[in-house]
C-alpha cells in the first residue's frame, strides 16, 4: 500500500466533540467518520484493524470447533414474543413493518433466531454444536457514547452453544472463556474476567471480560490476589426518572419514562416476573437532592393487563430516616412481601453514595426476592465487597485487598440453560430414546468496542500505539526525500523487499517532508518505522525505529525484514 493514494485523513487537531482518548485518536489518525451519533463509517485504516480483530477471535473460536455461521439481521417479530423479549427489550430495539405490514425487528442479538435453527437438531449424537458469526448489531441505546465505545451499529462476534447438560453447557462455557482470554491476550487487551450477571439473556450465570480504563462505565471490585473479580455495573448503572422529583409522585396515568436501557416504562418493569401480577411489589429507590426517595409500586389487578403497575406511594427522605422506612417496610411483609427486608438497605445504601439502583421483589406463596438493578441482580456479597474496597478493607475471600476499578465491558459470556430452548420447544433424542432439551450458552465481543479499548490502553501524547497483532500495517518505510531519486529508488527496494518477506508494509512515498511522515506514522500508531534517506544511503543503513519505545537503531538494508518480526 502507498500512503500517496490510500485515504487517510489526519486532522492537525483534536476535534472538540471527542473527549475519550480512543475517540480522539480513531477521528484525528482518520480512522473513523460520523454519519450520525452512534453510527461511524470506517475507513481504509480502520477496517484493516477491524479485520485483524476479526481474524484473531476467528482463529480462537475455531480452535475450539466452533463453527461460523451468518444470520440475518432483519428478524420476524414472531421469534421474539415466542421468548418474550419482544416486550423486555423496549425501546433499545429498532422496529419496523415491510410493505405488507409484518413487524420486523432489527437484530440486537441473535438467540431467537439461533434457537430457531436449533430445531433441526434431531439426536444426542447431534450435540454438541457451538456456532458463531460476525454480524451487525442494532440497538436504540439511549447515549451512543465515545466514538467506537458505545454505537447503535456495530459488530458483534456472538457465538452459541446447544449441549445435552447441564455438564457439557460448563464445557463449552469455559472453552468460550479460555478462547476469549486468549484472543483479547493477542489483540492487547489486558481483560480481567469479572463475575456478572444474566440481566436481559436469562439463565443461570456469566462472566464478563472487562479492560481496566478510566474511561469505561463499569465499576468492578477485583482482588488480583484472590482471583477474584466482581462487577459493579449494577450499582453504578442509574435508574435515573426523567423527573423524579414530579414523576414519582404523580400516579401513573400514562406509562412512565425510564432514561435506563431496558427498562423503559412501568410496563416493563412489569415483565418478566413469575408472581402473579397482583401480587408483585416493586420498590425504586434513587437520591434526589440529597434526598433518599423510594417509590413503591404495587401490581393491581383492576388495570388492564399492560398497565398492571401503579405508583402507590413516593416517599422523599433523609438518610437518616432511611432506617425507619426500611423497618416499616420490613414490618408490612404482607403489603410489600420480602422486598425491603435484606435487598432494600443494599440498594438504599448505594442510592445514598450516589449510585442510584431499583430492587425488584415478587409476593409470592414461596417468598421469591431479588435486587434488580435495571439488567441485572445485585448480589448482597458484591454489595459487601463495595463496602469493604471503599473502606480499605480486605477482601472476605482471602483476605487481601481490595481495589474498585472502571473498565470497559468487552465481552460477556452466558450461561442460558433452557430459557430459550424451552420457549421454542426444542429436544433431541437422548440416548435412551427419550426427548432432551439442550442446554445454552450464548457469549459475546464487540468488535470495535474492542479495537477502542485497546487504543485506551495503548497510546500516547503523539498517537495510538498498536499492537502489531493488530496494527493497520506493521511497518512504515518512510522516504525521507522523496524528491532525491536514489532515496526514492532505495525506499522502493524496501518496500518490496519487505512485502516479498511478508511484512505487512505501508510506503510513505508522499512529497511532504519527513516530519510530517513521521508524525502521521506516530499518530496512526504504525509499530516499526523505517527510515530511508540520504544519510543512511551512504551507508547502506535505514533507521528502524520502534512506536512503542522511540528506540531508533541503525539497519542495513538488505537486513530489514529480520528487524521488523
Ligand atoms: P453494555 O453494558 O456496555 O451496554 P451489554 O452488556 O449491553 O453492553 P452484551 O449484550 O453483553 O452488551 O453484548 C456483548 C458485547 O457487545 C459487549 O460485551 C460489548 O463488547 C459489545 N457491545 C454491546 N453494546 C455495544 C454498543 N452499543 N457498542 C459497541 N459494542 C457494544
Ligand atoms: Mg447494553
Ligand atoms: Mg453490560
Ligand atoms: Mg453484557
Amino acid at each position: 500500500m502507498r500512503w500517496s493514494t490510500m485515504h487517510i485523513p489526519t486532522l492537525r487537531d483534536d476535534p472538540a466533540e471527542a473527549g475519550a482518548p480512543s475517540h480522539r485518536l480513531l477521528l484525528r489518525a482518520g480512522y473513523i467518520r460520523q454519519l450520525m451519533a452512534g453510527h461511524y463509517s470506517l475507513l481504509p485504516l480502520a477496517v484493516r484493524v477491524r479485520l485483524k480483530v476479526i481474524g484473531i477471535i476467528r482463529e480462537e473460536l475455531n480452535r475450539i470447533g466452533a463453527q461460523e455461521i451468518l444470520m440475518p439481521v432483519m428478524h420476524p417479530a414472531e421469534l421474539w414474543q415466542l421468548s418474550g423479549r419482544w416486550q423486555l427489550m423496549g425501546d433499545e430495539m429498532f422496529r419496523l413493518k415491510d410493505r405488507k405490514g409484518a413487524q420486523l425487528a432489527l437484530g440486537m442479538t441473535h438467540e431467537e433466531i439461533v434457537t430457531s435453527l436449533a430445531a433441526e437438531l434431531n439426536s444426542y449424537r447431534d450435540l454438541p454444536q457451538m456456532w458463531y458469526q460476525f454480524q451487525t448489531k442494532l440497538r436504540d441505546e439511549p447515549r451512543p457514547k465515545a466514538g467506537l465505545m458505545r454505537t447503535r451499529e456495530f459488530t458483534m462476534k456472538d457465538s452459541y452453544s446447544f449441549d445435552l447438560d447441564i455438564a457439557g453447557l460448563d464445557k463449552s462455557f469455559d472453552a468460550h472463556h479460555a478462547a476469549y482470554s486468549r484472543a483479547f491476550t493477542r489483540i492487547g487487551i489486558p481483560a480481567i474476567p469479572v463475575e456478572a450477571s444474566n440481566g436481559s439473556m436469562g439463565g443461570s450465570g456469566s462472566t464478563e471480560f472487562i479492560c481496566p480504563s478510566p474511561t469505561g462505565e463499569d465499576d468492578i471490585v477485583y482482588s488480583p490476589e484472590c482471583g477474584y473479580a466482581a462487577n459493579m455495573e449494577a450499582a453504578v448503572s442509574a435508574l435515573a426518572p426523567v423527573d423524579p422529583a414530579t414523576d414519582a409522585a404523580r400516579s401513573l396515568d400514562e406509562p412512565q419514562r425510564f432514561d435506563t436501557p431496558g427498562v423503559r416504562t412501568i410496563e416493563d418493569l412489569a415483565t418478566g416476573y413469575d408472581a402473579p401480577a397482583d401480587r408483585q411489589v416493586k420498590t425504586l429507590v434513587y437520591v434526589l437532592d440529597g434526598r433518599l426517595t423510594l417509590v413503591l409500586l404495587r401490581g393491581d389487578h383492576a388495570l388492564e393487563e399492560q398497565k398492571l403497575i401503579d405508583a402507590t406511594r413516593a416517599v422523599a427522605v433523609r438518610p437518616a430516616e432511611a432506617g425507619e422506612i426500611f423497618a416499616e417496610l420490613g414490618a408490612h411483609p404482607g403489603s410489600l412481601g420480602a422486598v425491603g427486608v435484606t435487598t432494600l438497605p443494599v440498594i438504599a445504601d448505594l442510592a445514598l453514595r450516589g449510585r442510584s439502583g431499583m430492587t425488584t421483589g415478587a409476593n409470592t406463596d414461596d417468598v421469591h426476592l431479588r435486587g434488580v438493578d435495571v439488567d441485572r441482580d445485585i448480589e448482597v456479597s458484591e454489595w459487601a465487597d463495595l463496602r469493604a474496597a471503599e473502606a480499605g478493607e480486605p477482601c472476605a475471600r482471602c483476605g487481601n485487598p481490595l481495589t474498585v476499578l472502571k473498565g470497559i465491558e468487552v465481552g460477556h459470556i452466558f450461561k442460558l440453560g433452557y430459557k430459550y430452548t424451552d420457549a421454542f420447544e426444542i429436544t433431541v433424542s437422548g440416548p435412551d430414546g427419550k426427548p432432551v432439551k439442550p442446554a445454552m450458552g450464548c457469549y459475546g465481543i464487540g468488535v470495535e468496542r474492542a479495537m477502542a479499548a485497546c487504543i485506551e490502553v495503548h497510546h500516547d501524547e503523539k498517537g495510538i500505539v498498536w499492537p502489531a497483532a493488530i496494527a493497520p500495517f506493521e511497518a512504515v518505510v518512510i522516504v525521507a526525500q522523496q524528491n532525491d531519486a536514489a532515496v526514492a529508488e532505495a525506499g522502493e527496494r524496501a518496500y518490496q523487499a519487505l512485502l516479498d518477506a511478508g511484512v505487512d508494509v505501508i510506503i510513505d512515498d508522499r512529497s511532504d517532508r519527513a516530519g510530517v511522515k513521521f508524525s502521521d506514522a506516530e499518530l496512526v500508531g504504525i509499530p516499526f518505522r523505517i527510515t530511508i534517506g540520504k544519510r543512511g544511503l551512504a551507508t547502506n543503513t535505514a533507521e528502524l525505529t520502534e512506536r512503542a519505545t522511540g528506540e531508533t537503531v541503525s539497519v542495513p538494508l538488505d537486513d530489514l525484514a529480520k528487524h521488523v518480526r
